[in-house]
C-alpha cells in the first residue's frame, strides 16, 4: 500500500511537472505593445462594431478588458499632450507638454513640443526639423522600464507623426522612428543613434508606400452599406471611391498619411522593428510604442459621420487582427501585454451639426474684446501670442507704458465673456476662482503649466470652433474630445469591463503594477485595479 502511494505521488509529480511545462508562462511579459490611435472616439468601438471581424477589436473585448469610461484629465485634448500623458502618467502642469505648440516668452517664439536644434535627423533627406524628447520634463513608463532593467530592455517608438513616436519612447528609449513625407522614409534623430539601424534602412529601401499607392483606396464594402455614415448628402462626398492614389507613386510620399494605408505601413514597420531589434525574444521585457497617425488626418478632413472614417476603422480592425496573428506566432499568445487607447477624440463637423439642428458653430475670428480693451486703455497692442485657447498678453509693452496689468487683464476677460460664442473666460493665475463645475476647473488646473501658460483662458461653447464649412477638430475640455477608448489584452490582464470613471493618466500606473516597476517621475495617476490579474 505504502509503495502504491509512493508510486501514485510519483505519477502525480510527473503529471504536475508536465502540466507545469506545458502551461508555463513567462514571469513577465516578453513585450509590451502600446497602440495609440491618433483621434479615436470611444464610441467607434460600438458605432462600427457590426462591421468588425472576430479577431480585431472584438477579440480584445472578448479576451481582454475594456475601461469604458476613460477620460483625459486636462483641458488641452491634443496629440502631444495625449501621448505625453499616457506615457508619463501625468498632466501638462507637471510633464511640460502643454500642447502641440506653446509660446515661449523668453525666446519670443512658438515652440513645437519635440523640437530640438541640438540634434540632427538620421536616415532622411533632412527636410524636417530635428526632434527629440528634450521638452518632456518627467520620465515615461518606457524610461522606467529601462531603469528597472538597468537599460537591458529594448524600447522602440513608431509613428507617422514625430511627436507620436518620440514622446512614448521617452528619453532612454533605444529609438523613436517617424515618417518623413519628403523622402517616404522612417527616420530618427541623433538623440537615439548616429546611423539608421540596418533593418530600418532596408525597410525604407523597399518603398512599401508605392505598393500601397498602387492599390488605391477601395472601400471594404459597397457604398450603400455605409449606413452609419452620411452617404446621401453630396456636400460631404468629396470624390467618388475608389480614391485614386497611383498618381502619388514615386513623388508624393506624404499622401499616404491621409489614407488607411498609413496604419498598415506603420504596423508593417513595427513588425520589422520586432524582427530587427529582436523585441520580446529574451527574458527581459521590451516595449513597442506604436502610434497610428492616419485616423487623425482622415478624421480632421471628414469628421465622425463620414464614410472615410467608417472605412478607416473597418480597415484598422483588419490591420489589428493581422498584427495580433503576427504577435501570437512570434511571441506566443498571452505572452505579450497589449493596450490600445487614443490621444484624444474629436467633435462632429460644426456645419453638419447646424444642418441637423444640433448645437455647434464654425466660428470666424473675432477681435472685438481685444479692440475694446485697447481702446479703453489707449494701447497700441495687447496680445503677444495665442495658443491652446490662451492669450499671452504683451507684458513688456504694458510695463513699458506703465499700464496697470491686472486692470487691463480683467477688463479683457470681461470683454471676452460678452462675446456670444464664448462660454466663459478666466485669469490663468486664478483658475480656482473660475465659474466652472469642479470637474472642468480641475481639467484646467491639470493643464496649466506655470512656466509655459498664457495669462487668459477662453472657453467657447460646446462644438464651437474656428474653421470652414467642412472638416472638424478637437482640443476642448468637452467629452466629445476627452472620452477615449482604453482596451487591454494579454499578459497579466483580466477579462472583463468596467464603467468606473478612470483617466488617461492612470494607464502608466497600471502598466507599472503589471510589470512590477516604478511609476514615472511625474506620475499623478492610479492603478486601474480591475484590469490587473
Ligand atoms: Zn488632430
Amino acid at each position: 500500500m505504502k509503495k502504491f502511494l509512493v508510486f501514485c505521488s510519483f505519477l502525480s509529480f510527473i503529471g504536475f511537472a508536465i502540466a507545469q511545462k506545458a502551461t508555463k508562462a513567462p514571469s513577465s511579459p516578453k513585450l509590451v505593445v502600446g497602440v495609440m490611435v491618433d483621434q479615436m472616439r470611444w464610441d467607434y468601438i460600438y458605432r462600427y462594431q457590426h462591421r468588425y471581424g472576430e479577431n480585431g477589436f472584438k477579440r480584445i473585448l472578448k479576451e481582454g478588458f475594456t475601461c469604458e469610461n476613460t477620460y483625459i484629465s486636462y483641458a488641452q485634448t491634443v496629440t502631444a499632450a495625449g501621448h505625453a500623458s499616457v506615457y508619463t502618467g501625468s498632466v501638462p502642469a507637471i510633464n511640460g507638454i502643454m500642447g502641440n505648440d506653446w509660446y515661449d516668452r523668453g525666446k519670443k517664439k512658438m515652440v513645437y513640443c519635440v523640437e530640438d536644434d541640438e540634434v540632427k535627423i538620421v536616415g532622411g533627406v533632412g527636410n524636417k526639423e530635428p526632434m527629440s524628447p528634450k521638452n518632456l520634463i518627467s520620465t515615461t513608463i518606457t524610461d522606467e522600464l529601462e531603469l528597472a532593467t538597468n537599460f537591458r530592455s529594448k524600447v522602440v517608438g513608431v509613428a507617422i507623426k514625430d511627436r507620436g513616436s518620440i514622446l512614448p519612447a521617452g528619453h532612454a528609449g533605444d529609438a523613436a522612428y517617424w515618417y518623413e513625407s519628403s523622402s517616404g522614409n522612417f527616420v530618427t534623430s541623433t538623440w537615439y543613434m548616429k546611423d539608421l539601424a540596418p533593418w530600418a534602412a532596408s525597410f525604407n529601401q523597399k518603398k512599401l508606400v508605392d505598393s500601397f499607392y498602387k492599390r488605391n483606396w477601395e472601400l471594404s464594402f459597397p457604398w450603400e452599406t455605409y449606413v452609419q455614415s452620411n452617404i446621401n448628402d453630396p456636400a460631404y462626398v468629396k470624390s467618388p471611391f475608389p480614391r485614386k492614389l497611383e498618381a502619388n507613386i514615386g513623388k508624393n510620399y506624404g499622401a499616404i498619411a491621409s489614407t488607411p494605408w498609413g496604419n498598415t505601413l506603420s504596423l508593417e514597420f513595427s513588425k520589422s522593428a520586432v524582427e530587427g531589434e529582436k523585441l520580446g525574444m529574451d527574458s527581459i521585457t521590451d516595449f513597442l510604442a506604436i502610434s497610428l497617425s492616419s485616423p487623425d488626418y482622415i478624421g480632421h478632413a471628414f469628421g465622425p459621420n463620414a464614410v472615410e472614417v467608417e472605412d478607416n476603422y473597418i480597415k484598422l480592425d483588419r490591420d489589428l487582427a493581422n498584427f495580433f496573428e503576427y504577435l501570437d506566432k512570434k511571441l506566443g499568445k498571452g505572452n505579450y501585454l497589449f493596450f490600445l487607447t487614443a490621444d484624444h477624440a474629436v467633435a462632429h463637423v460644426p456645419a453638419f451639426m447646424t444642418e441637423n439642428k444640433l448645437p455647434g458653430k464654425s466660428m470666424k475670428a473675432n477681435k472685438r474684446a481685444e479692440t475694446e480693451t485697447m481702446k479703453k486703455f489707449g494701447l497700441t497692442r495687447l496680445i503677444e501670442a495665442q495658443a491652446n485657447y490662451q492669450f499671452y498678453l504683451d507684458r513688456n509693452y504694458l510695463d513699458s507704458i506703465g499700464a496697470d496689468f491686472e486692470n487691463v487683464k480683467s477688463y479683457f476677460i470681461d470683454q471676452l465673456k460678452k462675446d456670444d460664442d464664448v462660454l466663459t473666460a478666466f485669469d490663468n493665475d486664478e483658475i480656482s476662482e473660475a465659474n466652472l463645475p469642479a470637474e472642468f476647473k480641475e481639467m484646467f488646473q491639470k493643464g496649466y503649466n506655470q512656466k509655459l501658460a498664457g495669462d487668459v483662458q477662453v472657453i467657447y461653447k460646446p462644438n464651437y470652433f474656428f474653421g470652414g464649412a467642412t472638416g472638424t477638430t478637437h482640443g476642448s475640455m468637452y467629452p466629445y474630445d476627452s472620452h477615449i477608448p482604453l482596451l487591454w489584452m494579454g499578459w497579466g490582464v483580466n477579462q472583463g469591463k468596467s464603467n468606473r470613471k478612470v483617466y488617461m493618466s492612470d494607464i502608466a500606473s497600471t502598466i507599472a503594477a503589471i510589470l512590477k516597476i516604478q511609476m514615472p517621475s511625474g506620475n499623478v495617476g492610479s492603478v486601474i485595479h480591475e484590469v490587473v490579474k
